[in-house]
C-alpha cells in the first residue's frame, strides 16, 4: 500500500477498521452519488436519515437489543453521560447504588453525588483498583434508583465477566465505552448502557445511549432539553443537528463488525489477542507486571509496569522507534498499557509480544 499505519494501542481516540477508513476516503466528496459529502449534507436528508436508521438497525442487530429500548447518538462524552443519567434516573430524595472499580466509574459517581444522594457499595481504591467486587461484597440498596457499574475500567484494566445480580426492580446502569462491542452482551439484564463511541465503535464525537423505554417514565419535569432522555429518544437523535460524521463512519464500523461475523466472532479475535499478551507478561519471569488480578484481567486495556520508570520510558521510547504507539500509561497509573480494541490486528498484538520478548533480551 502507499500509507503507512502504525501498530497502534492507544486507549482511545484509537485506531478504527481500515476497510472503514477506506470506504470513508472514497466516498468523501461525493456520498453515494450526492454530489456531497456526509459532512455538508442536511440531517433533515433522507440521505442522512437511511444512515442514522441503518446504524440504529445494524446496532441493534448485533447487540439483539430488545424491542423494549431506544438507543440515541448524543454528543457530550461518557461524561456528559455521568451526571445526565443521575438527572434523569433518579427521583428527587432517592438515592442510587455505585460500584466503584476504577478511575471512571469513581468519577462518575463523583458527578452523580453532586446532584444528590448516593451510595458506595464497592469501592477497590484502597487496593488500587486491581480487582473486581465478590458478589457476597455487593449488598445493594433494595430501594436504589438504581446500581451503576463500569464494566470495563480503561485505565485499570479490570472488566466484569458477567454482571452484578442486583435486586429485582432496580435498574442496572452500565458505562462500557471500553469494552461496548467488544464481545455479546445481554442487554435485557440492564436499565441503560452507555458508551463513548471513540474506542471500539467510531470516532470522537458520538456517544451511544441505549435504554429500556420505561425509564423515560422517570424524566423529570422541566429538564433541559439537550439533558433530557425523554425529548432525545422520542426525536430519534434529531432533536438538534447530531454528530453527522462520527454517525455515518460508526455505521460503517458496525457494517464492517456484521461482515466479520457479529460480536461472538469479534470476541473470539480480542480473546486470541489479549492471551497472547497476559501470557507475555506472565512468561517474562516478573519482567513486566500486569496491574490487574487475573481473575480481573480486561481483555480491552492491558496496564502493566516495569522495574523502573527509566526502563518504561525507554520501553515507550523503542517501541515508538517500531511503530508500536500509544503505550505509555495512564498519568494516573503510570508504567504502560496496550489497549487492544477490535480494530487491532491480531499481528499488531504479535508485533507487540515480540517486542516485549526482544526488549527483555537486550536490557533485562
Ligand atoms: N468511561 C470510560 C470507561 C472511559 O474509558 C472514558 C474515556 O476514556 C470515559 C468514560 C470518558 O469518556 P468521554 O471522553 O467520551 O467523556
Amino acid at each position: 500500500s502507499t500509507y503507512k499505519r502504525v501498530h497502534n494501542f492507544n486507549a482511545g481516540p484509537s485506531i478504527l477498521p481500515e476497510p472503514v477508513l477506506l470506504q470513508a476516503q472514497a466516498e468523501m466528496l461525493d456520498y453515494q452519488g450526492t454530489g456531497m459529502s456526509v459532512m455538508e449534507m442536511s440531517h433533515r436528508s433522507k440521505e442522512f436519515e437511511a444512515i442514522i436508521q441503518t446504524a440504529e438497525a445494524d446496532l441493534r442487530e448485533l447487540l439483539g437489543i430488545p424491542q423494549n429500548y431506544k438507543v440515541m447518538f448524543l454528543q457530550g462524552g461518557a461524561s456528559l453521560q455521568f451526571a445526565m443519567l443521575a438527572m434523569n434516573l433518579r427521583p428527587a430524595g432517592a438515592s442510587a447504588d455505585y460500584i466503584v472499580t476504577g478511575a471512571w466509574s469513581r468519577t462518575a459517581l463523583k458527578e452523580a453525588q453532586k446532584l444528590g444522594t448516593t451510595r458506595v457499595v464497592f469501592n477497590g481504591e484502597g487496593e488500587n483498583f486491581t480487582r473486581l467486587p465478590e458478589p457476597a461484597e455487593l449488598q445493594f440498596d433494595p430501594n436504589a434508583a438504581y446500581v451503576h457499574f463500569c464494566h470495563n475500567e480503561t485505565i485499570h484494566g479490570v472488566e466484569f465477566k458477567s454482571e452484578p445480580v442486583v435486586p429485582e426492580g432496580v435498574p442496572l446502569v452500565c458505562d462500557m465505552s471500553s469494552d461496548f462491542l467488544s464481545q455479546p452482551v445481554d442487554v435485557s439484564k440492564y436499565g441503560l448502557i452507555y458508551a463513548g463511541a471513540q474506542k471500539n465503535a467510531g470516532p470522537a464525537g458520538v456517544t451511544i445511549v441505549i435504554i429500556r423505554e420505561d425509564l423515560l417514565a422517570r424524566v423529570p419535569e422541566k429538564m433541559p432539553v439537550m439533558l433530557d432522555y425523554k425529548v432525545l429518544a422520542e426525536s430519534g437523535s434529531l432533536h438538534n443537528t447530531p454528530p453527522c460524521y462520527a454517525i455515518y463512519i460508526t455505521g460503517l464500523v458496525l457494517k464492517w463488525l456484521k461482515n466479520l461475523g457479529g460480536l461472538n466472532a469479534m470476541y473470539e479475535i480480542n480473546r486470541e489477542k489479549s492471551e497472547m499478551v497476559y501470557r507475555a507478561i506472565d512468561e517474562s519471569g516478573g519482567y513486566y507486571r500486569g496491574h490487574a488480578r487475573p481473575e480481573a484481567r480486561s481483555i480491552m486495556n492491558i496496564p502493566f509496569r516495569m522495574a523502573s520508570e527509566e526502563l518504561e520510558d525507554l520501553f515507550v521510547k523503542e517501541a515508538k522507534k517500531a511503530d508500536l504507539i500509544g503505550l505509555k500509561g495512564h498519568r494516573s497509573v503510570g508504567g504502560l498499557r496496550a489497549s487492544l480494541y477490535n480494530a487491532l490486528p491480531v499481528a499488531s498484538a504479535r508485533a507487540l509480544v515480540e517486542f516485549m520478548k526482544d526488549f527483555q533480551q537486550r536490557h533485562g
